[in-house]
């Protein structure tokens, strides 16, 4: 049997691993390989696998055997390239240890450098190099980094003790401290080891070796590295490998330096050289924000042979890996070594540019363009701007970094802790601080936007913040944090003020400013109708396309979402337009009217209501599908809830207000998720659909008379049998039929459904005999086949999500195994039927990267989601196309074929099985996140109306759920009548064999 490699070494030239074993080496280990491969000047190393911090945890925090060997033989190699020994007295091998797992969590995990300092070696190292300042200020920062992360001394008790030093000798900065002030400090730093942990510091460098080694496999585990995964969904990974370097150092003097570049800027995407270096500074202080870099550009004055030798080296890596590189460099005495590179996180503007320029340049093709930009980097391209005009009048208190696009509003906190209290009790804050640090992380994601006051566009915050997709303005040298308070451009502000900063330009603002939507840049526009291509050119079976369609119930909405290239509406909920203030009392009286006539009556009223609306959806659409759904939720909904409504309503109709009251209490259900709504009302109460068609009707016939192209269909909700649509459809058709004859136009309109009730999909092949398409109600089939109540889950889903019962929140991505199931169910027998039934989606999942991909895969011909998600669906959907091209996706008919995995993160979960732990999911925390936050912010900024709405919903569900007791007991009490009718299921059957059944 072979032995497995544990350590795989890179070195002058030659490298053991190569970038194709991410998995293995991690992205830096893999990725350190290739370009030692490639000759760019790596400093040596080796990498100890993700294999053996998978054993090291399974074996209890203890190595199987054999590792320590095959570590300590890498040293030895290690030791004769460089030609040195670690912790050598004379001439010191030094030594860096780093985290890298295969997909990056910047800052998260631990890192040590300069490791083999040590009392003896000190002194070697000041001989040698002949700069005694340079050894002692390696030891005192060897001994801090190890004291913290290894023996778990307090950063800070470190930190006060070299401010103590500068404060005695009266200097500001660091550097201005001398070889025997830096000497004094090692001892004190020894002795707060010491005072702190009972132990002295290690002076064997083994010894520090493998308690460098222990501490970053160690915080693989860590809170904050944890939290990060579970926020970026980073998932079925082995855990971190671990890369032991010889040091260079940055920090020799003043002809050494180090910095992090990108091949093209991160922010903004433009194709020009990007980053920031420090001279005479090691590489944790340009990320720590701690001082402010300089830009790569004054380099190429300052050093101009390094700089295009550096330019050099980004180019040609960035042709080989043909993606944007982020690049870590260090100059030691004029001698450039590269210690990192990686694909670049960017923003969403720098995606969509990268990849559109990159296809220009012929870098890459359209297919992986479209694979690099993910939904989260577009969901960032529709974050709120500031208001044009209110920005245009506002005054800005100062300009820092724009280091994360997209504008924020929020209330001021200055800590990370506050910021996650007050976003849990529903403020809106922003988080300003001097700079952040990877404790802050749960801060940053409860904030609306992050603000700086140093660190530069590599700093924490902004790398984290573009990540996020978080609006950030970094190193705003005129934010003076002071306790509690903080001084912006000279103004005073404190904890709870509101403020808002633009990260797209860099400015912050007093107040809250208004924040709109952004609207479709050109490069996005270009980037989308690529991916309109890829979808309309997709073919499954005999269904050709893909659409993304919208859920749209107003004319602005629609307007809206064909401007985000809807290519249809694929839902239009008639009851909103109800609420409208016009059309509400007279839908009250209708529904507490006491006869068909007066009923009638009411219904005569919104009549024309209805039809102005439905013509001006059907003229913003020009002519593409809209699905107007009828009615759907349960009457009581919409009567009066309040003593002022009642009376309201009492005096419309000159009635007695008890009486109205007491006719209100009868229509309140118990169960009305379960009650008198959708097509049930038609079947009671026949002439509110007959309105709602006529309205259609008219509204089409006025297209058609103006010569307005329209293509309208019709969608009956709630059904669960096939009867159901045998005794409405012929009603609607007569209705069309009459209105258009009498009009004198000819208008096709499709009368189809929605499958969202388990019944429903099981008997999909009899529906469809009266349909002429489906559309699937997921959040009514989860609701149903979960049997979680949608607007009650919140009490119990978190819990399960945190136990792992369930993978995913089930409302917003589909449970492709049960409710899944049920949906190819219904294809499967729907189509048996009617070959070419159009078949799409509705439900809140329309709008979810991964049911996108679901529903691609199972055959639908479009998905439909609110305006806001378009830009994603058009995008997710080609991404569906792309991964599963080349696949048997719809042969087999078990729709279970997953696509290919991009990256280990998004990509799919291999074994979603009911009782099997998740691998990966395609959900994205941080994503939803955003995608939750933008919706509410847009939401918040153009439908006040909407909002209050659905909000208005709650209340009524919540209130007749409260009488539970007595429905309970009525439940109860009809419990043997329906045992009745089990009972009679023989008979049924035998009907059943005589009737086609239904
Ligand atoms: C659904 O159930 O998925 C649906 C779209 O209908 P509604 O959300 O209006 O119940
Ligand atoms: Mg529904």
């Amino acid at each position: 049997m072979a032995i497995q490699k544990n350590v795989y070494f890179f070195g002058k030239g030659k490298a053991e691993g190569d970038a194709k074993m991410k998995m293995i080496l991690g992205g830096k280990g893999a990725n350190l390989a290739e370009m030692t491969n490639l000759g760019i000047p790596v400093p040596p190393g080796f990498t100890i696998s993700t294999d053996v911090c998978a054993a090291y945890y399974e074996n209890k925090n203890k190595y199987p055997k054999g590792i320590k060997e095959e570590v300590e033989a890498g040293l030895k190699k290690l030791e004769s390239v460089m030609k040195k020994k670690l912790g050598d007295p004379n001439d010191p091998l030094l030594v860096s240890v780093r985290s890298g797992a295969a997909v990056s969590m910047p800052g998260m995990m631990d890192t040590i450098l300069n490791l083999g300092m040590s009392d003896k070696s000190v002194k070697g190292l000041a001989n040698k190099t002949g700069n005694p300042r340079f050894a002692w200020d390696a030891y005192r920062r060897l001994i801090q980094m190890y004291g913290d992360v290894v023996m778990g001394v307090e950063h800070k008790l470190f930190e006060e003790a070299l401010e103590l030093v500068k404060k005695n000798k009266k200097v500001e900065l660091d550097t201005e401290l001398d070889a025997s002030d830096l000497e004094k400090l090692v001892e004190e730093y020894k002795k707060i080891v010491k005072k702190h942990t009972g132990k002295d510091f290690p002076q064997n460098p083994l010894d520090q070796l493998w308690g460098a080694t222990n501490a970053v496999f160690g915080s693989w585990m860590c809170e904050r590295a944890i939290k990060y995964r579970q926020i970026e969904d980073i998932k079925g990974l082995k855990g971190t490998a671990v890369n032991i370097q010889s040091m260079v150092f940055g920090n020799f003097g003043e002809d050494s330096g180090t910095g992090v570049c990108f091949s093209r800027d991160p922010s903004t995407g433009i194709n020009e050289f990007y980053g920031e270096y420090l001279m005479n500074a090691q590489g944790e202080d340009v990320v720590a924000g701690i001082r402010t870099p300089e830009r790569i550009s004054t380099l190429e004055r300052k050093n101009p042979t390094i700089y295009k030798q550096l330019v050099g080296i980004k180019n040609r890596l960035e042709k080989y890996f043909k993606d944007m590189q982020d690049m870590e460099f260090t100059v030691q005495q004029g001698e450039l070594f590269i210690l990192q590179t990686r694909n670049g996180k960017r923003a969403g503007t720098a995606a969509v540019k990268c990849a559109v320029d990159m296809v220009a340049e012929g870098l890459i093709d359209k297919n992986t363009a479209i694979m690099r930009v993910t939904p989260t980097h577009l969901d960032q391209l529709l974050h709120p701007m500031i208001e044009p005009k209110a920005q245009k009048d506002a005054k800005a208190l100062t300009r820092g970094l724009n280091a994360s696009p997209g504008a924020a509003t929020g209330r001021i906190v200055f800590n990370a802790k506050d910021a996650e209290a007050w976003n849990a009790r529903g403020e809106k804050v922003l988080l300003v601080r001097k700079e952040t640090s990877p404790e802050d992380i749960g801060g940053m994601v409860a904030s609306q936007g992050i603000l700086t006051s140093t660190g530069g566009m590599t700093s924490h915050a902004a790398v984290v913040a573009r990540g996020m997709g978080t609006p950030c303005v970094a190193g705003a040298k005129s934010v003076l944090v002071q306790g509690h308070t903080v001084d912006i451009g000279g103004k005073m502000f404190k904890e709870g003020d509101w403020i808002t900063i633009d990260g797209s330009s860099g400015e912050v603002y007093e107040g809250k400013l208004p924040l709109v939507a952004a609207a479709i840049s050109k490069d996005m526009n270009t980037f989308l109708k690529w991916c309109d291509e890829v979808r309309a050119k997709s073919v499954r079976g005999n269904i050709k396309g893909f659409d993304v369609r919208t859920n749209a119930d107003q004319p602005d909405d629609a307007k809206r979402a064909f401007d985000f290239g809807a290519q249809g509406i694929g839902l239009c909920r008639t009851e909103h337009m109800f609420f409208d203030k016009d059309k509400l009392i007279h839908f009250r009286a209708m529904i507490v009217a006491e006869n068909e006539e007066e009923r009638k009556v009411q219904l005569k009223k919104i009549l024309p209501l209805q039809q102005k609306d439905f013509f001006g959806i059907f003229k913003a659409m020009e002519g593409r599908p809209v699905v107007i759904r009828l009615l759907d939720p349960p009457l009581h909904e919409f009567v009066p809830h309040t003593k002022e409504e009642i009376a309201e309503l009492a005096g419309h109709l000159n009635i007695d207000k008890d009486k109205l009251s007491a006719k209100i209490d009868t229509l309140i259900e118990s169960n009305p998720m379960l009650g008198h709504r959708g097509c049930r009302l038609a079947v009671t109460y026949p002439e509110i659909y007959d309105m709602q068609v006529e309205a259609i009707a008219h509204a089409a016939a006025e297209c058609a008379k103006q010569k307005i192209p329209v293509h309208p269909e019709i969608m009956i909700p709630i059904v669960v049998t096939a009867r159901e649509l045998k005794l409405l459809r012929p009603n609607a058709e007569k209705i069309l039929n009459k209105v258009f004859t009498a009009a004198g136009v000819k208008v096709p309109v499709h009368i189809g459904t929605m499958i969202e009730v388990p019944r429903a999909a099981i008997r999909s092949g009899h529906i469809a005999e009266y349909a002429d398409f489906f559309s699937f109600g997921t959040n009514d089939l989860t609701q149903m086949t979960f049997a979680f109540s949608r607007d009650d889950v919140a009490s119990f889903l978190p819990i399960y999500l945190q136990k792992n019962v369930l993978d995913v929140d089930p409302f917003k991505s589909i449970d492709e195994d049960g409710v899944g199931g049920l949906i190819e169910l219904a294809i499967k027998e729907g189509r048996n039927k009617k070959a070419d039934l159009k078949i799409g989606i509705c439900g809140e999942h329309g709008g979810d990267p991964a049911t996108i991909d679901f529903c691609y895969r199972v055959g639908l011909s479009y998905v439909s989601c609110s305006p806001f998600r378009v830009p994603l669906a058009r995008l997710a959907g080609a991404q569906a196309v792309i991964s599963n091209s080349g696949k048997n996706i719809m042969g087999g008919g078990s729709g279970k074929t997953k696509p290919a995995a991009a990256s280990v993160k998004g990509s799919k979960n291999p074994a979603k099985g009911d009782t099997k732990m998740a691998v990966t999911s395609a959900k994205k925390p941080a994503a939803k996140k955003a995608a939750k936050k933008t919706g509410a912010k847009k939401t918040t900024a153009k439908k006040p109306a909407a909002k209050k709405k659905t909000a208005a919903k709650k209340p009524a569900a919540k209130k007749a759920t409260a009488k539970k007791p007595a429905a309970k007991k009525k439940t109860a009490a009809k419990k043997p009548a329906a045992k009745k009718t089990a009972a009679k299921k023989p008979a049924a059957k035998k009907a059943a064999a005589k009737k086609p059944a239904l």
